[in-house]
């Protein structure tokens, strides 16, 4: 009988173990998806001046009127169409 509550206390061990083990996941799960979506605020999105596509602002390279901090100005989603840009306005 000594052995059998042995192997029933090895058992419970072990399922209190795993509980544990699947409960930080969800915590750390959960922590993931709720820092996602501010990761996706935070990058703004701007326009091409030229082909109207919408690129993260990081990416997009600003206008010579317009400082890098400001939202208003021109985007451009690559120096070709900056330069075509500039080209138009002349
Ligand atoms: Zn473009």
């Amino acid at each position: 009988m000594g052995l059998f509550r042995l192997l029933t206390f090895i058992l419970v061990v072990i399922v209190a173990w795993r509980m544990i083990k699947n409960y930080r996941a969800a915590v750390a799960k959960r922590d993931n998806n709720t820092e996602n979506p501010k990761i996706s605020v935070r990058e703004k999105m701007v326009k091409c001046e030229v082909c109207n596509i919408h690129l993260p602002k990081e990416d997009a390279i600003a206008g010579d009127a317009s400082d890098s901090n400001s939202d208003d100005g021109n985007w451009f989603c690559s120096p070709e169409h900056k330069e075509s840009f500039k080209r138009q306005g002349s």
